[in-house]
């Protein structure tokens, strides 16, 4: 019986009450880091961060557990970067979509010559100067007729 006496004293002991009161801080700290870094990370993702943290709070690790799962897969700065990306990708096509009729090298709808193959592409209106087609009669900014 003396081994069961010495448990019991054990848990009555100041030193387990210290335990119990050290681990009931750590999770309590632990509930409050989970719940601000759901906040920031529901910010970075552009998910409802309010909400989210709120859930956190009310249902600890559950709720966490489904922000996990339904958060948005990516940052917002990351998507921001990458619709920039797309952009200037669709810039870069747009500005090639005319190519030269002789050497096929990528110019400028106005381009007045081909600075590759030096092929004449439009003239000159020789009133206004804006380029035009060699086909029309007729300056269609400013009604010179050629
Ligand atoms: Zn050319
Ligand atoms: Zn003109």
């Amino acid at each position: 019986m003396n081994f069961f006496t010495s448990i019991v004293e054990f848990f009555s002991s100041p030193a387990f009450r210290l335990i119990v009161n050290l681990f009931f801080l750590f999770a309590f700290v632990l509930y409050l880091s989970l719940a601000k870094w759901t906040y920031a990370d529901a910010r970075r993702r552009g998910a409802m961060a309010f909400y989210w943290t709120i859930v956190t709070l009310l249902f600890p690790l559950a709720g966490w557990l489904v922000y996990l799962i339904v958060r948005p897969p990516e940052y917002l700065d990351d998507m921001r970067e990458r619709e920039l990306e797309i952009r200037a990708k669709e810039a870069l096509l747009s500005t090639s979509d005319v190519v030269c009729p002789s050497c096929h090298k990528p110019i400028e709808k106005d381009f007045l010559i081909c600075p590759y193959c030096r092929k004449k592409l439009k003239k000159p209106c020789p009133s206004c100067k804006r380029p035009l087609n060699n086909s029309w009669a007729i300056c269609p900014y400013c009604q010179q007729i050629l």
